[in-house]
Formats: structure tokens, sequence, C-alpha cells
């Protein structure tokens, strides 16, 4: 098992260690993936961060980036639990 930051919340999040792993792991020990965009560029998010992402279209980096600058203006008040709301701007 590794970790890997993810690229938006910045949070190790734990990954299968290998090829050898494939069959092994269940989901539920893999809190993140790695997102490959249309545009060619890869992103590692966890599960949190990519449910935040637009599913009615395919992600790009734009996308990502948002994602990112909410996270740092978030970073104040998410530890509490509340649900946050990406704003939709
Ligand atoms: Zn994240």
């Amino acid at each position: 098992m590794a970790t890997e930051a993810c690229a938006v919340c910045d949070t190790d999040v734990r990954i299968a260690g290998g090829i050898g792993d494939l069959w092994s792991f269940a989901f539920e020990s893999t809190q993140g993936l790695t997102l490959e965009l249309v545009d060619g560029s890869e992103f590692f998010l966890c599960f949190d961060c990519l449910e935040r992402l637009p599913d009615d279209t395919e992600p790009t980096a734009a996308d990502v980036e948002r994602l990112q600058a909410a996270a740092e203006t978030d970073a104040g008040t998410a530890a509490d639990g509340t649900e946050t709301d990406v704003p939709s701007k």
C-alpha cells in the first residue's frame, strides 16, 4: 500500500501498491485515483474531490484548478465537518 497526495486538497490518500494488488485490494482500500483529462494531463485526486468535479461534462484542467482554488478558500472552515459547496462560478 502506498499513499499519494491529492492534487486538489493535498490530503495523502491510500492507493493500491502495485500490479500485484490489482485483484487483492478492495475498492474501500483505495481512496483516490489518477484522472486522465481529455487534454492529456493527469491529476491524482481523492474521491471527495472527484465528486466535486462536474459530472455532466468531461473534466478539464480548468475544473481541477477551480477546485484547487476553492480548496484553498475552504481551508479554514472544512475541518468542522460541514458540507461546503463549491461556488458555481
Ligand atoms: Zn482531494
